[in-house]
């Protein structure tokens, strides 16, 4: 097998599970006796430039999610954005065995298709995380209680948060964020912006994000995206959003 595709195997694979499963400190020692051309940034919290595999099958999220929807989703949009993102970092000179999130910071310097894939990549690659087969998950204590004080109740959380991703004109995101003065609040963003972008009218760190793209949508719910927002909320996986608040 040539060295580039070993590479490829290994990084979108086996260390691709591995990082999940693994503590940081332990993983970033496999690593560097590993193979010191892999990313070295994927963590649960920091996002590298290739694909990290779905977590779940393509069918794990029906009724509410589809499966020729997470498979055109994940294999078709999503992998063009990692694979856009790539050939931007190698035209622009972005070091892509560094965070994604460290572009995001300074997007304003490169060009368009940085901006749209480098969004794009990071963008999908959160979502995965924040759906799960699993629909009993829930917000942990210390989370509610900041929903709580900054929106009153979890309803009402909810009900902004899909007053955002219904009025979001055209394609984009809705957002969860965390603000510089950690506080939460809820943001959106046109076609594959996001908050940790420089240019990003709401700045803040995402707890979590919903893509309102048709394409996320469109072969089960047509132009009914409001359904497609209720279903959300019952493949919500509340665990990845208590792990990314904890960690702040
Ligand atoms: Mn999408």
């Amino acid at each position: 097998m040539k060295q580039t595709t070993r590479r490829n195997f290994i990084g979108k694979s086996a260390i691709a599970g591995i990082a999940t499963f693994i503590a940081l400190p332990a993983l970033g020692g496999l690593l560097e006796s590993f193979d010191t051309a892999i990313d070295t940034n994927q963590s649960p919290l920091k996002t590298g430039f290739g694909q990290q595999p779905l977590p779940y099958a393509y069918n794990a999220l029906e009724p509410n999610i589809d499966a020729m929807t997470m498979d055109i989703h994940f294999n078709k949009h999503a992998a063009a954005y990692s694979k856009n993102v790539k050939e931007a970092a190698a035209a622009e000179g972005v070091d892509t065995t560094k965070p994604l999130e460290d572009v995001l910071a300074k997007v304003s310097k490169y060009t368009p298709k940085m901006r749209n894939n480098a969004g794009g990549h990071y963008n999908h690659e959160l979502f995965w995380k924040l759906l799960s087969a699993d629909t009993n998950t829930a917000p942990n204590a210390k989370l509610l209680a900041a929903i709580n004080t900054s929106f009153g109740s979890i309803d009402e959380f909810k009900k902004q948060f899909t007053t955002a991703a219904t009025s979001r004109f055209g394609s984009g995101w809705a957002w969860l964020i965390i603000t510089t003065d950690k506080k939460l609040s809820i943001a959106s963003t046109p076609n594959q912006d996001n908050p940790l972008m420089d240019i990003a009218e709401a700045k803040g760190f995402p707890l979590m994000g919903l893509d309102v793209w048709e394409h996320a949508y469109y072969l089960k719910y047509q132009n009914r995206r409001a359904d497609y927002i209720a279903a959300f909320w019952k493949v919500l996986n509340w665990n990845t959003v208590n792990d990314r608040y904890n960690s702040i």
